[in-house]
């Protein structure tokens, strides 16, 4: 796994050392006169590195026979470190309230932090300070943008200015410097959510970049993965996929549902599989491969696969996320597909895919969505390796007849492969109810591989 690198743990919250200092002066253990002796309550996890120290709300606060408790750290972590109620701690969580307000920590964060000042509250006579506590923690609690996020919110999304967002235009094309120049302007607006990363080089040495936007409050969220231009010759569908962060991030803001699925999943938008292509206005890479025919699927193996580095770099970033759903951007029709490819068979999922492409083709205005290969057959497309491998629900999105269409109609093009986007997502969210991507046990075995021979007739290239 490679989780996005922000947030790096769940609502951290950082001490400063005399803050740290404060919360264990005077705490030892034996000095806390906690009167609820019921077992644990979350509080924070407390970690030092590099002088800085930590608290990361999560952790468990055990309370001892003798009033003292002990914060333990997470798995992974060395040791507890020992803290006992007390006055400090009440000062302290009222601390630890205003940093938590201060830095966008969620709902949860705030509950945590309630229970911990009527701890401290009971062993403490300074009820102003665990008022103030309680009153901080309300604010966070009961505030508008947390009301309108529903359970699954955190404070992270509260802070995304719609009129911060970069601008964008869809009035023309972009070129790959654009690209990365408007990519890098997002992570650099937002770098509480937003991250620029590149995804390997092309053959001519391009580089693929993509934006990350993680505004769940969680290290490894499920995540979505929008990718764009694995034909070079399709730009509209580059352009599709440039359009996801603005339209996510601005929308979000009065849109409840929108706003649900971005406090949900983490988004993966990478406009330019194949750079060398989209330089060269050809639908191959630069050693003339497909790499839409590149990848593995059931009848062939990784060996025999991935030929191109371009595929050798989505399989890496495939694998190291797995991808809960993802689309795939193409142009040359209008339609919504999904896996197989190669095969007429239905997948275990084939319900699903059907009433997702139906909701998805609605919001698009398309009027047909089908399994791929009723389409035409294909063998070694992204959506089958995907779907095979990781079980990510993932589709094909022909977003415009004309694979480069006018600058007049671009706008409207991509505004409607947006609204296909998170329609499909929307379904994805509808089916999963928010919940980890792993596929059930029970589905699991449903799952097969069906093994009749690859139809091979003649492909449409889109
Ligand atoms: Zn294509």
């Amino acid at each position: 796994m490679a989780p996005p690198s922000w947030p790096p743990l769940k609502m951290i919250i950082r001490y400063s050392l005399p803050a740290l200092a404060l919360l264990l002066a005077g705490c030892g253990p034996g000095t806390g006169r906690a009167s609820r002796q019921d077992g644990a309550v979350d509080l924070g996890r407390l970690t030092q590195s590099d002088g800085q120290s930590r608290v990361e709300v999560g952790g468990r606060l055990d309370s001892a026979p003798d009033g003292a408790s002990t914060v333990q750290r997470d798995s992974g972590s060395d040791q507890p470190a020992d803290i006992g109620f007390g006055p400090d701690l009440a000062v302290d969580t009222k601390a630890a309230a205003d940093l938590a307000a201060d830095t966008g920590a969620g709902p949860d964060a705030a509950a945590d932090l309630r229970l911990a000042a009527d701890l401290a509250g009971d062993a403490s006579a300074d009820r102003d300070v665990t008022d103030a506590a309680s009153t901080a923690m309300d604010a966070m609690v009961e505030g508008p943008e947390a009301d309108a996020s529903g359970d699954g919110g955190c404070a992270l999304a509260d802070n995304i200015s719609v009129a911060k967002l970069p601008p964008i235009s869809f009035a023309a094309y972009h070129s790959q410097q654009q690209i990365e120049d408007y990519l890098q302007a997002v992570a650099a607006t937002f770098p509480a959510i937003a991250t620029y990363k590149v995804n390997g080089k092309s053959v001519q040495s391009r580089y693929i970049p993509y934006l990350i936007i993680n505004a769940t409050c969680q290290a490894s969220p499920p995540a979505i993965f929008a990718n764009g231009t694995h034909h070079g010759d399709e730009p509209s569908s580059t352009e599709s996929v440039l359009a996801i962060p603005d339209y996510l991030l601005r929308n979000s803001a009065t849109d409840a549902s929108l706003r649900s699925l971005l406090e949900t999943y983490a988004f993966y938008v990478l406009p330019l599989v194949n750079p060398d292509g989209f330089a060269l206005n050809t639908r191959e890479n630069a050693d003339g491969l497909d790499i839409n025919r590149d990848y593995s699927y059931p009848l062939r193996s990784d060996a025999e696969s991935f030929q191109t580095v371009e595929a050798q770099h989505m399989k890496s970033l495939q694998e190291s996320v797995g991808f809960r759903a993802a689309i795939a951007y193409h142009s040359g029709a209008q339609e919504v597909l999904w896996p197989w490819c190669y095969t007429g068979d239905d997948t275990v999922d084939g319900e699903f895919f059907t009433a997702a492409g139906q909701k998805t083709a609605q919001a698009m205005n398309f009027a047909i969505y089908q399994q791929s290969y009723d389409d035409y057959p294909t063998q070694g497309e992204y959506i089958d390796f995907a779907y095979w491998k990781s079980n990510t629900l993932a589709a094909t999105f022909e977003v415009s007849t004309d694979k480069t269409p006018s600058v007049a109609s671009l706008a409207s093009v991509v505004d409607s492969a947006c609204k296909g986007t998170f329609a499909w997502i929307q379904a994805v969210s509808d089916r999963d109810h928010g919940s980890l991507h792993a596929l059930s046990a029970a589905a699991a075995a449903r799952r097969r591989f069906p093994l009749t021979a690859p139809f091979d007739g003649t492909n449409r290239l889109e």
